[in-house]
């Protein structure tokens, strides 16, 4: 993999590697910090001319304001600016980024006394420079934060996506229940989940030993992906459990989906135990009602209680909540 197509990766897609690959040409949103109008343009000129994205703010707090409508790769920074330096500007970045973005931050600073250049670095920045606008240099610099970038980027793709299966997993799970969570309750849209959990999966193991289960759990991992719309999520919930998220769906129209879902595990015909027919999965399905569902853990159960019955009425079925 190069670091030119090192984009935050779908963990739906995407093979995942930590390896920071040794390609330079990354295109990165880049923010230049300057109240020296020559510089700042001259800078500009010259990471365009390197193929990156490069947008301009004149002192910190104006920098500060773009980045919230905009976050950016990189900010190259001037220390002395009216309004807001750029150790403060730093300094209030590192506090912002979440988990999910590393900002590049590097100051170039007209002052030559290296105990600044210190003092940059513990208030957070990547590297702190004599101010100059040598191409080497200032290439030299984007080459290193698009290698941290990249791998920031892979790594926080690597922690929400499951190893076997490559697809979700749940600490992704945790972060897109909650968003979902907070949405609906705002917008008042509706919003479904659904629980499949393969059938005598114990048997299977047993039967064709664990290493074919792997493989089972692949293939059905990857059919579930297909068969749901662009915008609905497959994570592994468990073991050989998958939950569904169905953003927008009814608890009409989830039963009508995972019916299609459940009959398409079936038709992969993978032998089951017993090698008279094929795996099947039993799924519950629940629409979150925020009238009865007082957490995302409560709406999962209700959707367990679906799979459970489902389970006990003969399996190879598709369940839905009561409210
Ligand atoms: P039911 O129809 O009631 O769901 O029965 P089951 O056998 O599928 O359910 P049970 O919970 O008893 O067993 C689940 C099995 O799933 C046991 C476990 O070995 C297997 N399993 C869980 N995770 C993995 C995995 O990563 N790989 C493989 N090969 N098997 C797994
Ligand atoms: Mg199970
Ligand atoms: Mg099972």
């Amino acid at each position: 993999m190069s670091l030119a197509s090192s984009r935050i990766a779908s963990p739906d897609t995407s093979e995942i590697r930590l390896v920071a690959a040794p390609a330079m040409n990354i295109p990165l949103k880049v923010l230049v910090v300057d109240d020296h109008a020559a510089f700042r343009d001259a800078l500009q000129e010259l990471i365009e001319g390197f193929g990156h994205r490069c947008r301009v703010a004149h002192d910190g707090q104006e920098a500060w304001e773009m980045l919230q409508k905009e976050p950016a790769d990189v900010v190259l920074s001037d220390w002395q600016m009216p309004r807001m330096n750029g150790v403060e500007l730093c300094r209030r970045i590192r506090m912002a980024d979440g988990e999910d973005r590393y900002t590049y931050f590097i100051v170039l600073t007209g002052m030559t006394d290296k105990a600044r250049f210190l003092r940059a670095m513990e208030a957070g920045a990547d590297g702190c420079y004599a101010k100059g606008c040598d191409p080497n240099e200032v290439r030299a610099h984007l080459i290193s934060a698009g290698r941290l970038v990249g791998l920031h980027r892979r790594a926080y793709s690597a922690a929400r996506t499951d190893a076997l299966t490559q697809i979700a997993n749940r600490l992704r799970l945790d972060e897109d229940l909650n968003a979902v969570w907070s949405h609906t309750k705002r917008y008042r849209r509706s919003c479904s989940l659904a629980i499949a959990d393969i059938d005598g999966f114990k048997n299977y193991n047993d039967h064709y030993g664990h290493l074919a289960g792997d493989e089972a759990l692949r293939r059905i991992a990857r059919a579930l992906r297909q068969e749901v719309r662009e915008v609905d999520t497959v994570y592994r919930y468990g073991g050989e459990e998958f939950l569904l998220l169905l953003p927008e769906q009814s608890l009409a129209s989830a039963k009508v989906a995972m019916d299609r879902v459940r009959e398409v595990v079936e038709k992969l015909a993978i032998p089951n135990a017993s090698g008279q027919g094929a795996v099947t999965v039993s799924i519950g399905v629940a629409e979150l009602d925020l009238a009865v569902d007082a957490s995302p853990a409560a709406w999962i159960e209700r959707a367990d209680a679906a799979l459970y019955r489902a389970k006990a009425l003969g399996r190879n079925r598709t369940e839905v909540a009561a409210r």
